[in-house]
């Protein structure tokens, strides 16, 4: 069984006083336990270390973003080894806003996954295709791609999640439905199957995200193939703690 994963994923966003008021109210909050559900949030890189030193133990910290390759003479980033060196596990990669404003090709994000990986990252690598390219139909066309670009990259996948975020769902409040969630969810799943493995296939998280809020996650983690969320806006608000008890 593959266990339901939660992330919360706070983006350019929070203060020192209002990332104290988000962990408070984690902290506080009765949720499942660790093997039931697991929890990573992705602070700014900033708020990473004051994060992980406030937050319960049973929830975990992931960057959102590091550089491709060793670091060094890179101006403005963050290397893996850094992120290994403060014990933060988890590092989201490939999220669509730094595809879109920041010009992440799929083999760029497919070189961050191996170089995270290499380093003992474990990683939530995200793929999503953009309205545009739903309407024309190509949709599995355009996952598939971003997903071979990762699969090829991928040796160990127990340190992998991979999170189907349609770009057109996120920070619109237009939430796919679970119907079309299920659908791309399964059909990756398929996708991992004939490329990369059966056993693989079976274990591996395929979370949701856009628009996921308190409201709509329990319908959409009831879907057979959706093994739960990376939350962006709601991630913020006490609301988070429903949608880690979606599946419960
Ligand atoms: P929203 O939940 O704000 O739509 O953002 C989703 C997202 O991009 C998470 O990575």
């Amino acid at each position: 069984a593959r266990k339901f994963f939660v992330g919360g994923n706070w983006k350019c966003n929070g203060t020192t006083e209002e990332v104290k008021k988000i962990v408070t109210t984690l902290n506080e909050a009765e949720v499942p336990s660790e093997d039931v559900v697991e929890v990573v949030v992705s602070p700014p890189f900033v708020f990473l270390t004051f994060v992980k030193s406030l937050l319960r133990s049973d929830f975990h910290v992931a960057a959102q973003n590091c550089w491709v390759r060793k670091g060094g003479a890179f101006t403005g980033e963050i290397s893996a080894e850094m992120l290994v060196n403060l014990s933060i596990p988890w590092v989201i990669i490939g999220h669509s806003e730094r595809r879109a404003l920041l010009n992440e090709s799929n083999e760029f994000v497919g070189d961050k996954v191996a170089y995270a990986l290499s380093q003992g990252l474990k990683v939530i690598a995200c793929i999503g295709e953009t309205l545009e390219e739903r309407e024309s139909g190509s949709t599995m066309a355009v996952v598939a791609a971003q997903t071979k670009a990762i699969a090829g990259k991928v040796t160990n996948w127990d340190n992998v999640v991979l999170a189907y975020e349609p770009v057109w769902a996120i920070g619109t409040g237009k939430v796919a439905t679970p119907a079309q969630a299920q659908e791309v969810h399964c059909e990756l799943r398929k996708w991992l199957h004939e490329n990369v493995g059966g056993d693989i296939a079976a274990s591996t998280r395929i979370i949701y995200g856009g628009s996921v809020n308190g409201a709509n996650c329990k319908e959409l983690a009831a879907q057979p193939d959706v093994d739960g969320f990376l939350v962006g806006g709601a991630s913020l608000k006490p609301e988070f703690v429903d949608i880690i008890k979606a599946a419960t």
